[in-house]
């Protein structure tokens, strides 16, 4: 799937669409996500252009891969979760019902989440 730079990150990452920011280096951009689904619910993107968990695995250089990991483990401590436990998820594609053609991993914690399967 070719990278659709119309999506809605890729808008929020250029400042066309307003969002709630949490985090932001080189590589990475994190924001709060606009249904959350725990009281801690944050978006974590990559900067460049990929379109999913696949994309950004195979293409990436190392120094995003290791960025994006680095911004999701601090962006918990900030938050204050890391010692009470948090999820992490990546959609990737159709079965997984990815709805944003732009990797991100969602941090969802600050509630017992309950069984995830
Ligand atoms: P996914 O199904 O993994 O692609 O998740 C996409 C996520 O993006 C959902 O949790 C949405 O609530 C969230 N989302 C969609 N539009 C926005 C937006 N403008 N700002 C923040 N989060 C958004």
């Amino acid at each position: 799937m070719a990278y659709d730079s119309n999506n809605i990150f890729a808008k929020i990452l250029r400042g066309e669409i307003p969002c709630t920011k949490v985090f932001e280096n080189e590589h990475v951009f994190a924001f709060n996500d606009i249904a959350p689904k725990a009281p801690v619910h944050v978006l974590i993107i990559p900067k460049g252009a990929y379109v999913s968990f696949a994309d950004f695995s195979a293409k990436a250089t190392a120094e995003e891969i290791v960025a994006l990991n680095r911004a999701v483990g601090e962006i918990a401590r900030e938050k204050g979760i890391d010692v009470t436990g948090y999820r992490l998820l990546a959609n990737h594609a159709e079965h997984a019902r990815q709805d944003v053609p732009h990797y991100h991993v969602h941090l969802l914690g600050g509630v017992d989440l309950g069984p995830c399967f």
